[in-house]
């Protein structure tokens, strides 16, 4: 089992790097984003952009570089992808679970891994609402 993991691992990461820069953050919204990495994010925003989004469209921490939600959104707008996807752009996404880096999102997907809310974030979360 081991090896046919780090088969999916690779292949994965082979498919992913040269076309989305993918660093294998191991719980993918691709679908949901117009196909376009939050994880490039230089603050790795997964939902929306952030306050400094430059009157050109750029990033405020990398002026060179597009903000990647605008991009995101022209994406999700023009690229021929499936409705359901376009549908789940305004999805509200959990904080990325930093467990999961360098994992396979592929597998992550399967095992139902990437749905799971870490122990810590779970105890946080009781400790809100008693209050
Ligand atoms: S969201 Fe995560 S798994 Fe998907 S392309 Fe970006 S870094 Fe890779």
């Amino acid at each position: 089992m081991p090896k046919l993991l780090n088969l999916l691992l690779a292949v994965e990461h082979g498919m992913k790097k040269p076309v989305w820069d993918c660093t294998m953050c191991g719980q993918c919204v691709l679908h949901s984003t117009g196909m376009t990495c939050p994880m490039t994010c230089p603050k790795t925003l997964r939902n929306g952009p952030c306050g400094g989004v430059r009157e050109d469209g750029h990033c405020e921490v990398k002026p060179e570089m597009r903000c990647v939600w605008v991009k995101a959104y022209d994406r999700k707008v023009s690229l021929p992808l499936p409705t359901v996807w376009k549908e789940h752009y305004n999805d509200l996404r959990p904080p990325v679970d930093m467990q999961l880096k360098g994992t396979s999102s592929w597998v992550n997907l399967i095992t139902k891994r990437d749905q799971q809310t870490p122990a810590g974030w779970a105890k946080r979360q009781e400790e809100t609402h008693s209050h």
